[in-house]
C-alpha cells in the first residue's frame, strides 16, 4: 500500500498530452484551447458611434441649449455597415447610428434626443453642447492588434467563444478529447428500469462515470457492464487497450474471490504501477499502463468510485488536454471530521460562505456504499492521515465539484 502522495506522483509520470484538432467555432464550446488566441485587429476596429445621433464638430455647437438651439446642415447618413464618404465641414452634421463609422471631420456625437430628430430636413437644431470625443468609441480603446486575448489551456466558455467570434475566428485549434472506456463488473448488476431478483442491485457507477467523463471533457468510446468472468473482461479490455487513451473500471479489483479485473489487466500485458493506496474510501485502487493507455481500476462501492474518479481520473483527463485541474481550497469545519491514522480520508461535504469564511460540513453518511452522501454535496473533503482528531473550527482542504456552486 502506497500513500496518496506517492500514487499521485507515479500517475504524474505517466500522463501524456493529447494532440490538437481544428473544429468549427460553433463546435468548440467546452473544449480546451490549444494555442494562445491573439487579437487580429484593434477593437474597436474603427471610430464609431456609441449612440444613435448626429456626428458634429463640437466647436460648432458651443453654447447650444434648449433656449439657444444651434442649426446645422444635415449632409447625410452613416449607418452601421454603411459608412458615408462625405467629410463634415464647418456648420455641418450627419445622422450617425450606433455602431456606424464616424465621418471624417466630425469629433463628437450628439444624442438624437437633444436634437429636432432624424429626418430628410436639410436643417437640424442641436439643443446641447458636447465635449470633443463624446459618445465616440475610439479605435483600439479596448484591445490593440496582437494583444493576447485567451491563453492556451483555457476552457472555452461563452466568454471565450464570444471573443473568438468577435475577432473573426471561424475555427479553433483545440485539444483532442481523451477517448475513454468505462466498464463496471459484477454478476449482481442489473440496469435501471429492469426488475431485480434476490441479491441483485442496480448498476449506478457507469451512469456516474459517463456523466463525469463528459463533464471533464473526455469522450466515452466504449462502455459496458460485464459479468465477473475472465473471458468477458478480456475481450472488452483488449479492445479498449487498442482504441482508448484511458480505461476506467469500477469493481472487481479488491480481494474478492471473483475480483478478476487486476488479473486480466496483467494477463493482457498491462504494466502495474500500483495497487492499493492508503485512502478511504477506495483502498484497492489499481493503476497501470498498456502501451500508452492509462488504466485506473476503481473499487465498486459507489462512493469509492465517484470520489475516486474525482480525485484520480478527473485531473488525468484535464492534464491530457493541457488544462489545469481544480485546486483544493481551505475551509473551516462546522462538525468533527473522521480522520484516519494511516489513510487519507475523503468524504462528500457541503461548503458555503459565511462572514467571508468558507465553512464546510462533512456528510454524516460515512459508508462507501452510501451514495446519498453525494446528494446536496458540493465538495469532496480530504484529510491527511493523522492521530490528531479534527473538530469543528479546524481547517481542512476541500475540492469543489466543478459543476456545483458555493453559496
Ligand atoms: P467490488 O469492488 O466489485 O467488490 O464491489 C464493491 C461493492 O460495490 C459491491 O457491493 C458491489 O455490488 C458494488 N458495486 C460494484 N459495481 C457497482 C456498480 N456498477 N454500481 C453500483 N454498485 C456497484
Ligand atoms: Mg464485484
Amino acid at each position: 500500500m502506497i500513500s496518496v502522495k506517492e500514487a499521485k506522483s507515479i500517475i504524474q509520470g505517466k500522463i501524456f498530452k493529447l494532440d490538437s484538432e481544428v473544429v468549427p467555432l460553433d463546435r468548440s464550446m467546452g473544449r480546451i484551447i490549444f494555442e494562445d488566441v491573439v487579437a487580429t485587429f484593434p477593437s474597436p476596429r474603427f471610430n464609431n458611434s456609441a449612440m444613435d445621433g448626429f456626428a458634429v464638430r463640437s466647436s460648432d455647437i458651443i453654447g447650444a441649449s434648449n433656449q439657444n438651439p444651434i442649426t446645422l446642415k444635415n449632409i447625410g447618413i452613416s449607418s452601421a455597415g454603411v459608412p458615408s464618404d462625405l467629410i463634415l465641414n464647418e456648420g455641418e452634421c450627419m445622422q450617425c447610428m450606433t455602431g456606424a463609422k464616424i465621418p471624417s471631420g466630425s469629433d463628437a456625437i450628439v444624442m438624437v434626443e437633444h436634437t429636432t430628430g432624424f429626418s430628410d430636413d436639410p436643417n437640424v437644431e442641436i439643443m446641447i453642447e458636447v465635449q470633443p470625443e463624446s459618445h465616440i468609441r475610439k479605435r483600439g480603446e479596448e484591445i490593440q492588434k496582437g494583444d493576447k486575448l485567451i491563453s492556451k489551456g483555457t476552457h472555452i466558455t461563452p466568454s471565450e467563444i464570444g471573443i473568438c467570434a468577435t475577432f473573426g475566428y471561424g475555427e479553433l485549434n483545440v485539444s483532442k478529447k481523451p477517448k475513454i472506456a468505462i466498464f463496471g463488473t459484477g454478476n449482481e448488476l442489473v440496469e435501471p428500469g429492469e426488475n431485480l431478483k434476490e441479491g441483485e442491485i442496480y448498476n449506478s457507477n457507469l451512469y456516474v462515470f459517463s456523466d463525469l467523463v463528459g463533464k471533464a471533457g473526455g469522450e466515452v468510446l466504449m462502455q459496458d457492464v460485464l459479468k465477473d468472468n475472465k473471458s468477458y473482461l478480456e475481450s472488452f479490455l483488449s479492445e479498449a487497450l487498442k482504441s482508448c487513451d484511458v480505461v476506467i473500471s469500477s469493481g472487481g479489483v479488491s480481494m474478492g474471490r471473483f475480483d478478476y479485473v487486476r488479473d486480466v489487466f496483467i494477463d493482457l500485458g498491462v504494466e502495474e504501477h500500483f495497487w492499493k493506496v492508503a485512502q478511504k474510501p477506495g483502498r484497492p485502487l489499481f493503476f497501470g499502463t498498456g502501451n500508452k493507455t492509462l488504466i485506473i481500476g476503481l473499487p465498486g462501492n459507489p462512493v469509492s468510485s465517484y470520489i475516486g474518479f474525482m480525485i484520480w481520473v478527473w485531473p488525468i483527463i484535464n492534464e491530457m488536454m493541457g488544462t489545469d485541474t481544480v485546486k483544493s481550497i481551505e475551509a473551516e469545519l462546522t462538525e468533527p471530521f473522521p480522520v484516519e491514522n494511516i489513510k487519507y480520508r475523503y468524504l462528500f461535504g457541503k461548503a458555503w460562505i459565511e462572514n467571508g469564511k468558507v465553512l464546510c460540513k462533512p456528510s454524516r453518511k460515512i459508508g462507501s456504499h452510501m451514495l446519498t452522501s453525494s446528494l446536496n454535496a458540493n465538495c469532496i473533503i480530504g484529510a491527511e492521515p493523522s492521530d490528531i482528531k479534527l473538530s469543528s473550527g479546524d481547517s481542512i482542504l476541500i475540492n469543489l465539484l466543478p459543476w456545483k456552486i458555493i453559496e
